[in-house]
């Protein structure tokens, strides 16, 4: 359905000074990765306050070229969550490693408590992802790195624009002294910060941030390319069998821009998440998002939960009758142990995750992006509100349901 009153699940939010720049970009006759990608990864460590950033063509890249520079491979196992994209658990496997997936804890994100219980002498990674923009637990997954040996590598597809304790996630905590190896952002078309297709990989480890930028464009060596600059440009080394992950300026125009107006977009994603937690706090089929007062949320996703013990209808039937009132959803995430190829996984009992099941029935993310009207956030909850009253579970239904089994 696609009337005057519809409201599409995701529009991006692009603006006059992105179209300038890409362009500009277009006519200065430097396409690929060149001066606008410079400035990007610059303008992104600056927001970040942090040492290194290098601009990829994909958050899955940037997951791959951290895993591939720390040399995790084959006989490792890396810890992850079953609420999340495919591409989290595809890289692993991308570099030879074992994915193990951690259950989920009370607001999606992976259980510390879930991790401990999956570490084996070859664990080597955990690969936390901050659901929806809801910073992890980072405090106790760090303890559990220290303690054990262990690399940190966030998925921080949904987190551009998150706080944690105070600093932007991806920053760690300077304060503590508490870092992640590499942290991976995604420039996706429906992220908080788009480039259309990009990403961003981050760390504190001038070795890691030298091998990544080496396995982004083919393992060739740019220092060997700087030493033999002699010879004329021509000349250069392959070190590794490298990767091709580059971001082109064309992209970087677009985020260049996009990060300036990054902050305004929280605060509208704030302000709409809010407006949706009034307008949905009285419904008592809905349970709302989950936030921490030690954080910011990033607001990626507003992601209610139903309850279906209240609810005459599942969760596939009310998308579908948000869907026929124009209405657009997702479900985020499928459990990577439902996925066929992954059904394999989910055999094992260390990859069982029974939490992370049971939430995904009960799941539905709703329209939440600065380009929606605050008349539309109204809407989308006024007929989430009028379906979920009218699916109300009366107590007859419920007698006559447990009566019927
Ligand atoms: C979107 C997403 C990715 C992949 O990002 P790309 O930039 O499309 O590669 C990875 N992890 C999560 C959780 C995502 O939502």
């Amino acid at each position: 359905m696609n009337n005057e009153s519809s409201v599409p699940f995701h529009r991006p939010s692009i603006g006059e000074e992105e179209i300038g720049e890409v362009v500009q970009t277009l006519t200065s006759g430097w396409l690929t990765t060149g001066p606008r990608t410079a400035k990007f990864e610059a303008d992104f460590r600056k927001y970040l306050g942090v040492p290194h950033a290098m601009a990829t063509n994909s958050c899955t890249a940037a997951l791959h070229l951290a895993l591939a520079g720390l040399n995790i491979g084959s006989g490792a196992e890396v810890i992850t969550t079953p609420l999340t994209f495919c591409a989290t658990v595809n890289v692993i496997l991308h570099v030879g490693a074992t994915p193990v997936l951690a259950d989920v804890g009370a607001d999606g994100n992976m259980d510390p408590q879930s991790v401990r219980q999956r570490l084996t002498e070859r664990t080597r990674v955990i690969l936390p992802v901050h659901l929806a923009g809801l910073p992890c637990d980072m405090v106790s997954l760090w303890s559990i790195a220290r303690q054990h040996n262990l690399h940190v590598i966030e998925d921080c597809a949904h987190a551009a624009g998150a706080h944690y304790r105070g600093w932007p996630v991806g920053a760690g905590c300077p304060d503590t002294d508490d870092y992640s190896d590499a942290c991976a952002f995604s420039f996706y078309a429906t992220k908080n910060l788009t480039t259309g297709e990009g990403g961003m990989v981050t760390t504190h480890d001038g070795e890691l941030a030298d091998s990544m930028r080496i396995l982004c464009l083919h393992g060739i060596s740019k220092d060997a390319w700087n030493r033999y600059s002699d010879r004329g440009h021509w000349f250069y080394q392959v070190l590794a069998p490298g990767f091709k992950y580059n971001l082109s300026d064309i992209q970087s125009a677009i985020g260049i821009h996009q990060l300036r107006k990054l902050e305004s977009f929280i605060e509208t994603r704030r302000r709409y998440a809010q407006l949706y937690n009034t307008l949905l706090g009285d419904v008592e089929e809905v349970e709302l998002p989950h936030d921490k007062p030690d954080c910011r949320h990033a607001w990626h996703l507003y992601t209610l939960r139903l309850n279906l013990d209240k609810l005459s209808i599942g969760r596939d039937e009310f998308i579908e009758v948000l869907r026929a009132k124009g209405i657009g959803t997702s479900v985020h995430f499928i459990p990577i142990p439902l996925h066929p190829f992954f059904a394999a996984y989910s055999q094992r009992a260390a990859n069982r995750c029974p939490r992370a099941m049971a939430i995904y029935h009960r799941l539905i993310s709703l329209p939440l992006y600065p380009a929606m009207t605050e008349e539309q956030v109204r809407q989308v909850a006024d007929i989430t509100k009028e379906i979920a009253r009218r699916s109300r579970r009366t107590a007859m239904v419920a007698v006559r349901a447990a009566a019927a089994r």
